[in-house]
């Protein structure tokens, strides 16, 4: 057997490697290298695939969050939800912008945000003097989070939802796929999600022209759309270079063959985990994971720090996302929270394992890491 990858980067290269000679050579051919035409082919298509009305590329997934909130004039005394089991960027982009994040509890069937929780944030924003402004909720390991339910209490305080997707492109809800199920999201292409390029990239999708104008500029130092000397916001650099676009194009290109093979190695890890040891991740009714990750969760018995070892030893590659809730990070432990303490994200931090997940993974592999798993 295949030495077990825990994302397979190689074998993808493999796949596409003669398609990807070819589009970066025609990118080294006309020379256009920021934003030449294959970064609005890109656009286009991701309009294409999630339904989104908009997309502008951007340098980075942090970047996408960050030209978002700055699209928003978030600024100092303002309060931003963000869930606390999530990874630094969510919350990072925030504190840059000198508003605060709240840090909210999640679910622990779906590891995403709490709608409960979330109202109790909103109330203690108000108790501390800060003025609410918006929610970002993240698709952690695939799934999005819960949009309905988010978007009926944003309705309520007047807030506004930045979907954080960068974890979960191929996800939907009711076939609505991720990149429309908030008026604003953002993507990675950072290589290990699950549309990545070969360096770093991410995206925006929004359904307002006049937002989609203002990031256009935002992402360019701020530059007016008729003369790129003219400047008429405080932007930033973050742009997409046009060779991770064409690395991306041809990505996009199987990706929905990926997809099913991600689903399907999810339906077999579902099926057959012991759920006496590992309480398995759950997809809501309508809810569709893009199987960015597969996270299980050890039951009180199964020591996890013992079964990490073990996975090693059996040569599984295994890894803890994440193993400290952003409210006990040191730089963000004096930031307020929910409640006092955020018992599901504090819980589950110590108790999560993700396992093997690619499309590449084979029968064979699949079968061997349940077998030795449930022998744990
Ligand atoms: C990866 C990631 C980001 C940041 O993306 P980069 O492209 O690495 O900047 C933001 N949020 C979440 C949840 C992520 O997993």
């Amino acid at each position: 057997m295949q030495q077990i990858q825990f994302i397979d980067l190689k074998t993808q290269q493999q796949v596409i490697k003669n398609q990807v000679n070819e589009a970066i050579s025609r990118v080294l051919e006309h020379g256009q290298y920021i934003l030449g035409p294959e970064v609005s082919e890109l656009e286009s298509k991701l309009c294409d695939y999630t339904g989104a009305k908009y997309t502008v590329t951007c340098a980075n997934g942090t970047d996408a969050l960050k030209l978002l909130l700055m699209a928003n004039n978030v600024r100092v005394n303002d309060a931003v939800f963000v869930p606390s089991f999530t990874f630094a960027a969510t919350a990072e982009v925030v504190s840059h912008l000198k508003a605060t994040p709240i840090f909210i509890d999640i679910c622990e069937d779906t590891f995403n945000m709490c709608p409960k929780s979330l109202e109790s944030g909103i109330l203690h924003a108000k108790q501390i003097g800060l003025n609410p402004k918006g929610i970002i909720p993240v698709d952690l390991f695939g799934l999005p989070a819960d949009y309905p339910t988010i978007q009926e209490i944003a309705n309520m305080h007047n807030l506004w939802i930045l979907a954080d997707s960068a974890q979960s492109f191929g996800g939907a809800i009711n076939n609505h796929k991720v990149g429309s199920l908030a008026p604003m999201s953002a993507t990675s292409f950072f290589p290990a999600k699950p549309l990545g390029c070969y360096g770093d990239g991410g995206a925006i999708f929004v359904n307002s022209e006049e937002l989609d104008s203002k990031l256009r500029s935002l992402r360019m130092h701020g530059a007016s759309p008729t003369d790129r000397y003219d400047h008429i916001h405080i932007g930033i650099n973050s742009r997409l270079d046009s060779m991770q676009a064409a690395v991306l194009l041809e990505k996009l290109k199987i990706f929905d063959i990926e997809l099913e093979k991600r689903k399907k190695i999810a339906k077999f890890y579902l099926d057959n985990l012991d759920q006496t040891k590992f309480k398995l991740p759950f997809e809501p009714k309508g809810f569709k994971s893009g199987w960015g990750l597969f996270t299980i969760i050890c039951q009180d018995q199964i020591d996890r720090e013992k079964l990490l070892n073990y996975l090693k030893e059996q040569q599984i590659p295994a890894t803890v996302y994440y193993r400290k809730p952003m409210h006990k990070q040191p730089i963000y432990q004096n930031c307020p929270s929910a409640t006092n303490n955020l018992p599901i994200s504090e819980k589950l931090a110590n108790k999560v394992v993700s396992i093997p997940m690619h499309p590449y993974l084979t029968d064979e592999q699949i079968e061997y890491i349940v077998t030795k798993l449930n022998k744990f």
